[in-house]
């Protein structure tokens, strides 16, 4: 069985000798990472390029994600860094997103059909990591809900203020594109996600690289621990739906 990770800093050392492979999708070339773990094949890909130097706005994400695709893989588990809106998340905590409000401008479709995804992550994975999480005893909030900016810039105090009325539990930057397509390729995909920051206006506390690479070093062990458990716990594709709308679009085209 093969399974994609996506993740930024801190997962080079996941498993041992993972052998870099540049795949070539007609979108642009992509560097990953593999290894065997668990009789499973498991391929990681750095979001933001092997050097961790491309911001989020600029991440190439339809050849990311295409690139998975040609590899053969159908399930991702992703993991994320976000900003807290909802005041019970606390700093250093994780989170399973479970909804997303994308209000990025890029490039996020491959434009050949209209996906459904009313329900925009994969369950089966969704309930892989909930799993993983109670094996290794790490408190995982559920029920989570994203709203999805370009960045690269912070948000300001009344963007906060409005997306916490609007019901949204955390921001980030990345999670929505990479939902949306794999959902196009017919890819399950997941994500959990580490609070590296309160938001702006929810604590007085400016956000920063800084602070946002100091808990995601703090939180380093655990977060790769959860990663292998899930790996290990993830299976085959059972009833997900994830698959469905392209291959209808691949049999309408045939
Ligand atoms: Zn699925």
């Amino acid at each position: 069985m093969k399974i994609g990770i996506i993740g930024g800093t801190g997962f080079y050392n996941l498993l041992d000798d993972m052998q870099e492979k540049t795949v070539y999708t007609e979108y642009g070339e992509v560097t990953v990472f593999q290894a065997y773990y668990e009789g499973k094949e498991v391929t990681f890909l750095p979001r933001h390029g092997k050097y961790h130097d491309t911001l989020a706005p600029f991440v190439n994400y339809r050849a990311n994600m295409m690139a998975l695709k040609e590899l053969g893989i159908q399930r991702i588990l992703a993991f994320s860094a976000v900003g807290a809106i909802n005041p019970d998340i606390q700093v250093g905590s994780l989170s399973l997103l479970d909804q997303f409000v994308d209000f990025t401008t890029r490039e996020k479709t491959y434009g050949k059909f209209s996906v459904d995804i009313t329900e925009p992550f994969c369950p089966e994975l969704q309930e892989t990591y909930r799993n993983s999480a109670e094996l290794i005893d790490e408190p995982l909030r559920v029920g989570t809900k994203l709203i999805c900016v370009d960045g690269p810039r912070y948000e300001t105090k009344a963007e906060v203020q409005l997306f916490g009325k609007w019901g949204m539990d955390v921001v980030g930057m990345t999670n929505a594109t990479e939902a949306s397509l794999a959902r196009e390729l017919g890819i399950c995909y997941a994500v959990v996600t580490l609070a590296t920051n309160m938001a702006p206006g929810v604590t007085e506390t400016k956000p920063s690289l800084k602070a946002h690479k100091a808990v995601s070093e703090s939180k380093k062990e655990k977060v790769k621990e959860l990663m292998l458990e899930a790996i290990k716990q993830a299976g085959e594709r059972q009833k997900c739906s994830c698959p469905e709308a392209y291959e209808r679009a691949v049999l309408a085209n045939s």
